[in-house]
């Protein structure tokens, strides 16, 4: 393979090279006719379009079949394939139910751990039974151990084939197996044309088509290797343009959007007074040079494109309602989208609380509203409601607003782009667009930012209200949860109020209420006369509401809770909280459920109960947290402990995910393509549509409409 071999052509773009390649690509994978209808059915039906899609679908890793290893050759911390006998199965019932198996080649032995398993897998493994084993081998307490190996048993003197190259891995696709999948590509990896493709300067880089097969079918270990570690001109190559393509996606979007109008919005000051007047406390500083900030965006006719940052606690939703009125005042519609039910429902509280008095009229939304209530909701927002709350319900097809000027998006973090911008879509009127605010809580470190936010303007709401108290963080081991049980007592005794949070990650929402349901159990067993609540993901949350209600309410004293109470819930008197297997979240996560308490004048503590042995990474994130209430600095260490896919959150997000680019990693492409994105817009736009085309594809779809 020959990616070493840099093109040495002239960074100028070739713009027929560049078109060879989006044609090549854009041709439909059935023109891979030796693939069989069958398959070619399967490509289409998950997603697989055109040849483009299969070219930039990239492995994860690869495997090392290319030879079978005698066992006393394995290595802890290697992945490795060799051949063993079973020796031994049993399925242990410990703290989690496993499947043991114990092979062996006469000399040296080692233990298969498998924890999700069917019974007829355990059945399966037959002492005696030959089976050829591929995994990553680690050290276990008693011999060397795999967990989850990939194994196929085989005859006693059947022979195994090596395989002639390094075996990629890709991503588990629905209704494909491995083997197919590579087929495909294999097959599209033909077709790719000899193109350079658009070539970033000021340095030699492998053509793009170079490029894809390199990452694809790395020649040997050590290019397999490099690749991995983020040393190789080819995956560099990707990095930089796929980053660029994201980073010009965003711009042209705010190009876009910021060339249309919007309705001029001037608060008359009056409902605001009215509003300032009831809310028993007066703005921060920085409340009221954020709200300025907005005010000179919704005066303006240009659509405004707003992100305001505030650590929990800062107080965004006021500054939100206040802009909301501006809109109200001016006579068009003001909407609020949260990205939980329980956050639109205690926003719709609020709203309430503060718009009802000013005689407002507005209306809620989310997916349990239904039947005869929503058909009346959908004919207001169409009619005469003055604001409205909700979820992305809000942003259905059915859902018309008369004339929406200002859509506010809390939790900015939760929500990608595309639903961004699908709500600023829903509320075009005639020729004009809402202005749009978007809140997030997330400190996002600077380089990301950068990835997320590029069109957006950004506002940073850096004060705390006064009066707070800092929040006191300990971290706690297990053992000590009987201790843990009585400080609730105390505090509930002295009329505060009691958070518990179950953590558990990578299971269903059913293993989660399950475990919330035991705990909430125990409570209620251990701390007698204490009035527990529980909320979690699979209740409805027709259900949910009550018992939010009751806790805001005063009513629970002690809500146990799963990380649906992550994002924005706002009860004052709550001043203790305890959160079970700490380690087992990201540190921005655990800062924004810590962020539940502080809120009131009461001094506030925060028990990370971890179980214990706790590893040394694990033991310098709670540290973190311990030292510092700073979101930003928290999201900082974050970044730098676990990296940038896990500080996002990108899997529950939504977020860009990258597929080649990785921003910890990277950041200095970042950069790179910031300086590039300006030039290209400029003198050759159809190139930056072109990357923007191949690496994000639908994403500027709505800005486009
Ligand atoms: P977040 O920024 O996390 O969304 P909220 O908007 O929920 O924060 O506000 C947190 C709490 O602080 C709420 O109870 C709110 O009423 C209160 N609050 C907001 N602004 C102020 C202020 N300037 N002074 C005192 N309390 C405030
Ligand atoms: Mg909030």
């Amino acid at each position: 393979m020959q990616i070493a071999t840099a093109t040495t052509r002239d960074p100028a773009p070739g713009t027929e090279n560049q078109d060879a390649f989006a044609v090549a690509g854009a041709s439909p994978v059935r023109v891979l006719k030796s693939l069989g209808k069958a398959l070619l059915d399967d490509l289409e039906a998950a997603g697989f379009v055109s040849l483009s899609d299969l070219w930039f679908t990239f492995p994860l890793r690869f495997e090392d079949r290319t030879q079978v290893l005698p066992m006393h050759a394995l290595r802890p911390g290697s992945s490795a394939q060799f051949i063993a006998k079973v020796e031994h199965a049993e399925i242990r019932f410990g703290k989690r139910r496993s499947l043991c198996v114990i092979v062996g080649d006469g000399a040296q032995r080692m233990m298969l751990r498998f924890f999700y398993f069917k019974q007829a897998q355990a059945d399966s493994f037959k002492v005696g039974q030959r089976v050829l084993l591929f995994g990553d081998v680690k050290a276990g307490p008693h011999s060397l151990e795999i967990v989850h190996p990939r194994y196929k048993f085989i005859g006693e003197h059947e022979s195994v084939e090596v395989a002639g190259a390094l075996t990629p891995i890709y991503p588990t696709i629905q209704g494909l197996g491995p083997a197919r999948l590579l087929r495909a590509i294999d097959a599209a990896l033909a077709q790719l044309p000899q193109s350079d493709g658009w070539m970033p300067s000021g340095k030699q880089w492998p053509s793009l088509a170079d490029s894809i097969r390199a990452l694809h079918r790395p020649a040997n270990r050590q290019e397999a290797d490099a690749l991995k570690l983020g040393k190789h001109p080819a995956r560099d190559r990707l990095a930089l343009e796929e980053l660029l393509a994201h980073h010009l996606s965003l711009r042209l979007v705010r190009q876009r959007v910021r060339s249309e109008r919007a309705p001029v919005l001037r608060a008359t000051g009056r409902l605001r007074e009215r509003l300032l007047a009831s809310l028993g406390f007066a703005l921060t500083g920085a409340q009221k040079k954020v709200l300025g900030e907005i005010d000179r965006d919704l005066a303006s006719s240009a659509p405004m494109l707003r992100l305001v940052q505030g650590d929990v606690g800062s107080g965004k939703t006021i500054v939100a309602a206040l802009a909301m009125l501006a809109a109200i005042e001016s006579g068009v519609q003001a909407a609020l989208m949260a990205p939980t039910e329980l956050l639109a429902e205690q926003h719709r509280r609020n709203l309430e609380r503060w718009f009802a008095p000013l005689g407002l009229f507005g209306v809620n939304l989310s997916a349990r509203v239904k039947g005869r209530a929503r058909e009346s909701t959908l004919a207001a927002l169409a009619n005469d409601a003055q604001w409205a709350v909700g979820t992305h319900a809000l942003m259905q097809d059915a859902v018309a607003f008369r004339a929406l000027g200002l859509a506010v998006i809390d939790e900015q973090h939760r929500f990608g782009v595309n639903q961004r911008l699908a709500l600023a879509e829903k509320g075009r009127f005639g020729e004009r667009r809402p202005h749009q605010l978007v809140m997030t809580a997330t400190p996002i470190p600077r380089t990301l930012a950068m990835t997320q936010f590029a069109d957006l303007d950004v506002s940073v709401i850096d004060e705390l209200p006064p009066g707070r108290s800092p929040i006191q963080t300990v971290a706690v081991s297990r053992q000590r949860r009987l201790e843990v049980i009585g400080r609730i007592k105390d505090a509930c005794a002295a009329g505060r109020q009691v958070y518990w949070v179950c953590t558990l990650i990578e299971e269903s929402d059913e293993v989660q209420a399950q475990a919330a349901q035991n705990t909430a159990a125990e409570l209620i067993d251990a701390l007698r006369g204490v009035r527990v609540g529980l909320v979690h993901g699979r209740m409805k949350p027709n259900d949910r509401a009550p018992v939010m209600q009751a806790f805001s309410d005063g009513d629970v004293q002690l809500l146990v809770a799963t990380t649906v109470i992550e994002v924005g819930v706002d009860v004052p008197n709550a001043s203790l909280m305890i959160i079970e297997n700490p380690e087992r979240l990201g540190l921005a996560q655990l800062h924004q459920l810590r962020g539940r308490v502080g809120r009131g004048a009461v001094e506030s503590s925060c028990v990370l109960l971890y179980e214990p042995p706790l590893g040394e990474t694990a033991r310098e994130r709670l540290q973190v947290l311990r030292d510092s209430q700073d979101g930003f600095v928290i999201a900082e260490r974050d970044l730098a402990l676990r990296g940038p896919g896990e500080v996002l959150g990108t899997r529950q997000t939504g977020l860009a995910s990258f597929r080649v680019a990785d921003l910890a990693r990277d950041a200095h492409w970042l950069m790179e393509a910031q300086r590039l994105a300006g030039p290209l817009i400029e003198s050759e736009p159809r190139t930056a549509e072109m990357l923007v085309k191949r690496w994000v594809g639908s994403a500027v779809h709505y800005a486009k409409a």
